[in-house]
């Protein structure tokens, strides 16, 4: 591919923070890639700044002359841009930004979409995982202290599966405003609400039995705890209602509301440094989806220890919790090696790109938490209906 240009900007996300766009230009036109930024941030993750965003814009119009010379012909070739621009010097979401700007110049340039360049065998579609009800560091207001309430609906469509989300979004919206508990619109498009996080599950596992009863397939419900969001070092700080669990106690509540609500996908469950205390979950409840995200920060080691400690069977993938795409794919791969369901997944402060549904599917990972309602995710669900529609 014959680069002309490449050119970094501010821009801002869908809560008006700074972010960074990059634009490549070639004989196919000009193609913009942008980062996302989230509010819940593993301590571990890789920053997504080094220094500002305009430093990081600075860096990246200062090395584009390198950039346009290299030979940039397949996924691969995202090694040889590492080599001369990397996350330690630009950040993840500066690397983030660059190389899927790349990959949209590349994929326009060879006729192909982006997820061909990862996989042209790609067929399996995710299930979407989606935030109904919001908490935590995402809503204001009073508020449950776990951070999403989500709905997994599991028929073998991804259109239809996302028109579920869609109508569950809506009748939930409804019921809340009924019992006057219903707050607004988070930041990632989900209701806040003032129930605690037992009558928030209560309340969606009955939508949820309600819609089985109405469609002919499997539909789970799960939560995104955040739990690092209120630990404080020794205690989980909750307080809606108020109560400070040990981890101890917090492992028993965990396991009663899985049960009691049958909870199918529980991610940070504990602190994020706290790999035993997820072991001990992953031991006592059977057939759950155990998910790492502030836990393993889309960090290839972090994953490692996470196998060897048993500690999770499913992993939350953020390519700006990482800032290198070849390690997302080592990360996954490894994933896939050792059983790990894999659930790819954009950030509370969103752009409206939409590389993340081509990235999901060409890396063939199990879920996608896209969201469900907010112009920023549609764009991410709309473009995995799109290549859906491919095959049909
Ligand atoms: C999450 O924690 O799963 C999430 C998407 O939140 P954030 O982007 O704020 O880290
Ligand atoms: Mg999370």
């Amino acid at each position: 591919m014959k680069i002309k240009e490449v050119k970094a900007e501010i821009s801002y996300n869908s809560r008006k923070e700074k972010t960074v766009s990059v634009y490549v230009e070639t004989d196919k036109g000009k193609f913009m890639g942008s980062a996302p930024s989230g509010k819940s941030t593993g301590k571990y993750a890789t920053l997504i700044y080094v220094g500002s965003v305009e430093k990081v814009v600075k860096l990246i119009n200062k090395l584009s002359s390198k950039i346009i010379e290299l030979e940039i012909d397949r996924f691969d070739d995202l090694k040889k841009v590492e080599k001369i621009i990397s996350k330690k010097n630009v950040g993840a979401n500066g690397m983030f930004a660059l190389e899927s700007a790349l990959l949209k110049a590349l994929a326009a340039d060879k006729n192909k979409e982006v997820w061909e360049l990862i996989n042209p065998r790609a067929r399996k579609f995710p299930f979407p995982v989606g935030n109904v009800i919001g908490g935590g560091l995402h809503t204001k207001g009073k508020k449950p202290d776990f951070q999403e309430f989500l709905i997994i609906p599991e028929s073998e469509n991804f259109f239809e599966n996302v028109m579920l989300m869609n109508k569950s979004h809506e009748i939930i919206g409804k019921k809340l405003g009924l019992m006057k508990v219903r707050g607004n619109l988070n930041d990632e498009g989900a209701w806040g609400c003032s129930l605690s996080d037992e009558e928030c599950l209560k309340f969606l596992n009955d939508v949820r039995k309600e819609l089985m009863s109405q469609v002919g397939h499997q539909i789970d419900i799960g939560i995104d705890v955040a739990a690092s969001g209120f630990y404080t070092g020794y205690l989980y700080n909750y307080k809606n209602p108020v109560k400070r669990l040990s981890k101890l106690k917090q492992l028993e509540f965990l396991s009663k509301i899985i049960s009691d609500y049958d909870v199918y996908y529980v991610e940070d469950g504990f602190d994020e440094k706290d790999f035993d205390d997820f072991s001990l979950l992953m031991n006592k409840v059977k057939n759950r989806l155990i998910v790492g995200d502030d836990l393993t920060v889309s960090n290839i080691e972090k994953l490692k220890k996470a196998i060897k400690e048993k500690s999770v069977n499913s992993l939350i993938v953020k390519p700006n919790q990482n800032g290198s795409l070849i390690e997302i794919r080592d990360l996954i791969l490894l994933a896939k090696k050792n059983k790990i369901k894999t659930v790819f997944s954009h950030r509370s402060g969103e752009t409206n790109d939409n590389i993340i549904a081509d990235l999901a599917f060409g890396f063939q990972t199990d879920f996608v938490k896209f969201g469900v309602k907010g112009k920023e995710r549609e764009v991410k669900l709309n473009r995995m209906i799109e290549i859906e529609k491919i095959f049909q």
